[in-house]
């Protein structure tokens, strides 16, 4: 069994003032009033374009995110590689209709894939799909409406740029991690990485896609895509979550008069994420499975699954991920028994990725328990490097 009480692995990577900066930080988040408070700030301050960066960037902005370019997150990528900890640098831009920012988008994450072939402690290149395609486009095609003429040439225009990627990633030898998103866009996101995946996977595991647990169609959706691998021959590959837009999802589902595609209760979410890991195991012989979650049970039942199969811990068919910045109980205890671990590091200029930060923050303060957590197992670091 594996001591994710242990703060001295768990924190072996932080300083005494990263800790101290930690501890305010999640105090912080703790209090949804500021949370909210800081939302509503900030979203005000980023519609009229003032200046947020001299709060975010020593702060929040430190904490969750490596840097604003691929070469200033080398430092962090260094320090988790010391610690067996690898890295996977996500250039942290939400979607856009926009053709110029779209292609600085792919031209970003094109380096990044390139980063990752040279770079050890790299093992994997990610992105988020709707940073590609027009996003009318994608939610038409996901619930097979008619496409006028711009429609489909938005449509080829998005299949051409993630073949564009996942090609790359095959030339290159760089797993590569396609990110999920909103529920309306998915089911054509879903068609397109399973066409990357006949492509690219015929000899080995180059395109993931992700599963998002907490709906309800996703246990049989996996059945279903391992068994089309099967019949096909190729590998596949699949990074599980229990996803980030719980809230979002059932209110849109409410405004649009369909069923809610989330679960029920988090219960619903944390048997099928369990059966999903089970399953997968189960057919590792073509399935390689990212376990991307800061849920302890989670992590260890994966390491029970392995064990129970005579799988080895750095067997790289399996793979463990937390978010940077958060849970290194996890990740640090994980790779110190010798399990393949990769935190996720998001990356970008300060504005763009603030985005992602509120989900964060708004994550810290609404998952039950989970600010809790984190506090307590910094202030218990804290009291055992004083009592040394
Ligand atoms: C490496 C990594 C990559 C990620 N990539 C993505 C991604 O591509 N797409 C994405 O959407 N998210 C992504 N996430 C975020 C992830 O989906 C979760 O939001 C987050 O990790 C919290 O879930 P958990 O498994 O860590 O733990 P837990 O704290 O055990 O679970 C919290 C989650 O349970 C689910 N849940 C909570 N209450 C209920 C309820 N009442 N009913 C049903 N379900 C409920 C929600 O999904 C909630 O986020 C990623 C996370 C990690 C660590």
């Amino acid at each position: 069994m594996i001591d994710f009480e242990n703060t001295e692995i768990g924190f072996k990577s932080k300083s005494n003032s990263d800790l101290r900066r930690a501890e305010f930080l999640f105090k912080t988040l703790s209090n949804p009033s500021i949370v909210k408070l800081g939302k509503i700030f900030t979203n005000a301050a980023l519609s009229i374009g003032f200046p947020v960066g001299w709060a975010v960037k020593p702060t929040v902005y430190k904490h969750f995110v490596g840097g604003e370019t691929i070469e200033k997150c080398q430092p962090v990528v260094e320090v988790l590689g010391q610690h067996n900890v690898k890295a996977i640098l996500d250039y942290s831009v939400e979607g856009t209709d926009d053709p110029e920012t779209i292609e600085s988008a792919l031209e970003e994450t094109q380096r990044s894939i390139d980063n990752a072939s040279r770079e050890n402690n790299i093992p994997f290149a990610v992105f988020k799909p709707t940073a590609f395609g027009d996003s009318l486009m994608l939610q038409k095609a996901s619930v097979d409406s008619p496409l006028s003429e711009s429609d489909k040439k938005e449509k080829a225009l998005f299949f051409d740029r993630i073949d564009r990627l996942c090609k790359t990633a095959f030339e290159k030898k760089v797993p590569v991690l396609i990110d999920a998103e909103d529920y309306a866009f998915q089911k054509h996101i879903d068609h397109v990485v399973e066409e990357m995946m006949k492509k690219y996977n015929r000899e080995e595991t180059i395109v993931f896609n992700t599963l998002q647990m907490y709906r309800k169609d996703r246990l049989d959706f996996l059945k279903e895509s391992i068994a089309k691998a099967r019949t096909d021959s190729y590998y596949y590959g699949v990074k599980f979550v229990r996803g980030a837009y719980m809230e979002k999802e059932r209110e849109r589902a409410e405004r649009m008069g369909y069923e809610d595609p989330v679960q029920p209760d988090k219960e619903s979410t944390d048997r099928d994420y369990n059966a999903a890991l089970k399953y997968s195991v189960e057919n590792l012989d073509i399935v390689t499975v990212f376990n991307g979650t800061h849920n302890e049970y989670s992590s260890e039942y994966l390491t029970k699954l392995m064990k129970e199969h005579n799988i080895n811990k750095d067997d790289k068919r399996v793979w463990f991920s937390q978010l940077y910045g958060m849970s290194d109980h996890i990740s640090f205890n994980l790779a110190e028994e010798g399990y393949n671990v990769a935190k996720y590091v998001p990356y970008g200029p300060v504005k763009h990725v603030l985005p992602y930060l509120i989900r964060r923050a708004e994550e810290n303060t609404s998952v039950k328990g989970q600010t809790g957590r984190e506090l307590k197992l910094i202030l218990q670091e804290k009291k055992r490097r004083r009592n040394k």
